[in-house]
């Protein structure tokens, strides 16, 4: 027994923990339907004031049923009223973007409309035992507006206190008292346990989809990273070789189309065996992200900067003919030389040679002959004596 209680109540803190993290989903969702709905309800109460104006007016006074159609009248007005109201209310609050009152407003509304539906089966006493009204409503606010389960079961506890006493002010029958009072209790718990039913699965559905919104950022994150690890060279930051050759390819192309000059500068950093030999292979990488970074922040924003891989890097600049090319390289080479590579308190000097390479629209060069003139070019400077640019 005991070890049962204590499992129900581990249940209901893990559901009241589960329900404050839902609250402003349901205040959003309850704003909602409170402005389609009220409109809707206010427009059904207009129409009974009109037959129950009728009928008022086409009995003689007096009577039960006159009594009755002006009970009835005044209750739809009442309610038609109140319906206009809230609706105004949801819609300034849409407007407004203030959805946590949706919460709010749907509890007024489901204490308001239970007042009135206890208020109407009283009066229909007068003319027919039943309660109908009063059951529609129990069922209605128990589905269409989503109420926590603790404020539910005191909203319906009220609304049973307040019809038990109500309903025996106008029904005098003992046997038809006791039905309908009986009756009142099935109303109050079905409304009671379809709101708890629907409140738990729309905080089920609505936790679980925030689960997979999180899971789904996450992949997309991923994704991206994957996306960057397959495009980039994972030290420098640089183009790894095959994202630059597929988009040398594409710049070649729309340079054809376009009629203008294109040149590649393939750069060697010179000794680099001597730098990890002397001081290891650290220091080597540091060398290495040294010259991809002042390769990149050397040319301009539309040149491409890829590495080969090694101590290779290679540079692809758009619209630029040879001879400009022999300026951009000649000064990134100088750049290289003067900034030496500062490193756990060492100064680390490289050099590098640059071999250069360029087509014409009319020249047509693709990428694998442009890549080799540039070697050859890389290769000659490398013969000549190293950190220069041919
Ligand atoms: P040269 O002036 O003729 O170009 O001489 P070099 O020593 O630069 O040429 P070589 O091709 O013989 O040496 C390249 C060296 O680059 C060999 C290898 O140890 C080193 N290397 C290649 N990739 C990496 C890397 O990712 N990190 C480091 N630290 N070294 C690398
Ligand atoms: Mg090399
Ligand atoms: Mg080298």
């Amino acid at each position: 027994m005991n070890t049962h209680l204590s499992d129900l109540l581990r249940v209901l803190a893990r559901w009241r923990a589960e329900h404050v993290r839902v609250l402003d989903q349901a205040a959003a969702i309850n704003l909602d339907r409170v402005r389609v709905i009220t409109p809707l309800v206010a427009a059904l109460n207009a129409v009974h004031v009109l037959v129950f104006l009728v009928q008022v007016l086409g009995t003689p006074a007096g009577t039960t049923a006159h009594r009755w159609a002006l009970g009835l009248l005044f209750a739809h007005l009442v309610m038609g009223l109140t319906m206009l109201g809230a609706a105004l209310l949801a819609r300034h609050w849409h407007r407004t973007h203030q959805s946590r009152w949706g919460q709010e407003l749907a509890v007024g509304l489901a204490a308001t409309s239970m007042a009135f539906a206890i208020a109407v089966a009283c009066v229909d006493q007068w003319v027919t035992p039943n309660i109908t009204p009063f059951l529609i409503t129990c069922a209605v606010a128990g589905v269409a507006l989503y109420i926590r389960p603790r404020v539910s079961a005191a909203l319906y506890l009220v609304a049973y206190a307040v019809f038990y006493f109500a309903i025996g002010l106008t029904q005098h029958e003992p046997a038809q008292l006791l039905s309908n009072r009986l009756n009142g209790i099935t109303a109050c718990l079905m409304g009671a346990m379809l709101s708890v039913l629907l409140w738990r699965k729309f905080t089920t559905i609505t936790l679980q989809q925030g689960l997979l919104e999180n899971a789904n950022a996450e992949l997309q994150i991923k994704q991206r990273e994957l996306e960057r690890a397959t495009r980039q060279d994972g030290l420098t930051g640089l183009f790894n070789r095959n994202t630059f050759v597929e988009l040398t390819h594409r710049e070649l192309d729309r340079a054809q189309r376009q009629g203008s000059p294109t040149t590649i500068l393939l750069l060697d950093l010179d000794h680099f065996k001597h730098v990890n030999d002397t001081w290891g292979h650290p220091a080597g990488d540091a060398v290495l992200r040294h010259v991809a970074t002042l390769a990149a922040t050397t040319v301009r924003s539309t040149d491409l900067v890829g590495r080969l891989g090694g101590e290779e890097f290679i540079v692809l600049l758009p619209n630029t003919t040879v001879n400009a090319a022999r300026n951009l390289a000649e000064k990134l080479r100088q750049r290289i030389e003067s900034s030496p590579v500062q490193w756990e308190q060492l100064s680390i000097p490289i050099t590098t040679s640059v071999g250069l390479a360029g087509t014409t629209a009319q020249e047509k060069r693709d990428f694998d002959r442009l890549y080799s003139d540039a070697d050859k070019a890389l290769y000659v400077a490398k013969q000549q004596g190293r950190n220069r640019v041919v």
